[in-house]
């Protein structure tokens, strides 16, 4: 695989563009084009001998879009292909104030949560912060939007993988998706979502970039949780509290709790009490999902009303919280159905 130009900040560029002797104003039409989710061979501002170099050190296209699926409820679902054969999975869902995309970090996840279908597979390989960067320029070229009128508003690392388990590349992505000349998504409308890697938590408090933390938690007991999380027998609760409080005290940032709930595993009348316990006075919220079939997979959902039921008992405990409506679960875009795969097996080869 040739290098990825998306992965460089416009500092980098300007490094890259004096080593190729060109004349320095061509590093900003070079990241401006990137931006722009251009193709190397569409930055037709730059002279041919300046392209040709590029492309011969560069992937031309990193992150194209292979399909897109249109759910009723209009969340569009993508099939990205990288340039190693390798699809991801990402999604764009439209709200009265903008669209969201959920981006994915890895091909693949080695959490192995019971009901995720993104971990069926295990890790297959991290994604550069690059590539996690190019499926927002591609689909908001797409939209027709631009770094100055974003058609993606608000972006959340909620799509196949744990961004913290690929730390260094999501750190690099978070810092050149904010970078101000560039997309410029401000902190503020990022999410990133861990199953609750304690170590790393405390990390990203630490650099200084304060996007919205949000920890699956899904059961509110150790022993619970480690049915349905592996990683849970790494991580108790009371240090993944501990270390959310130290993100909202580094942060000023109120942090999240998904919460998808599981007939017969965390849906009954006792969790909601052990939430409200756990959570009462904390400067958080609680995200109830219902949860999304995946086939491979035999845990089954709850019911609306039920799901409703479980609300009331959490706002009537003093908790904030709201159930997430369900969006896109007709195109397999909905939470725990994203997914890897590769070209060949699409194909049926
Ligand atoms: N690895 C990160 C990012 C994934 S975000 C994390 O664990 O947070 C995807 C969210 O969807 C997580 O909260 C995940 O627990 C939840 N999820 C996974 N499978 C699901 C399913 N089948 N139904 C509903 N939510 C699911």
């Amino acid at each position: 695989m040739k290098r990825i130009l998306q992965d460089l900040s416009l500092a980098e560029i300007q490094s890259l563009v004096a080593e190729l002797g060109e004349p320095k104003f061509r590093a900003a039409q070079i990241y401006r084009g990137v931006m722009l989710g251009k193709r190397i061979s569409d930055m037709s501002d730059l002279s041919k001998s300046l392209r040709a170099k590029l492309a011969e050190i560069f992937e031309d296209e990193p992150v194209k879009v292979r399909e897109v699926f249109t759910s009723a409820d209009g969340t569009e679902k993508y099939l990205f292909e990288l340039a190693d054969g390798n699809i991801i999975e990402g999604v764009l869902m439209s709200y009265k104030y903008g669209n969201t995309q959920c981006v994915s970090t890895q091909v693949g996840c080695r959490m192995n949560c019971a009901f995720c279908a993104s971990g069926l597979n295990g890790l297959i390989r991290n994604l550069t912060a690059g590539e996690i960067l190019a499926q927002i320029l591609v689909v908001n070229a797409r939209h027709g939007g631009t770094p100055e009128k974003r058609a993606v508003t608000n972006v959340v690392l909620m799509g196949s993988g744990e961004p913290l388990d690929n730390y260094e590349n999501t750190v690099k992505f978070l810092k050149n998706v904010t970078s101000e000349g560039g997309i410029c998504v401000s902190a503020r409308n990022i999410s990133l979502s861990t199953c609750g890697l304690v170590p790393k938590m405390y990390e990203l408090a630490e650099e200084g970039i304060p996007v919205n933390l949000t920890v699956s938690l899904h059961s509110p007991d150790d022993a619970e949780r480690a049915r349905i999380m592996p990683v849970a027998k790494a991580y108790a609760i009371a240090d993944i509290l501990k270390a959310c409080d130290y993100y909202f005290e580094k942060t000023g940032r109120r942090y999240i709790f998904e919460y998808s709930l599981i007939a017969g595993e965390n849906a009954g009348r006792e969790h909601a009490e052990k939430l409200i316990a756990l959570l009462k006075g904390r400067p958080c919220h609680v995200n109830l999902i219902r949860l999304n079939e995946v086939k491979e997979k035999h845990l089954a959902g709850i019911s609306e009303k039920e799901a409703y039921r479980f609300l009331g008992l959490l706002e009537r405990g003093g908790l904030s919280a709201t159930l997430r409506r369900q969006i896109g679960a007709d195109i397999g875009g909905a939470c725990g159905q994203l997914r890897a795969s590769r070209l060949k097996e699409e194909k049926g080869e």
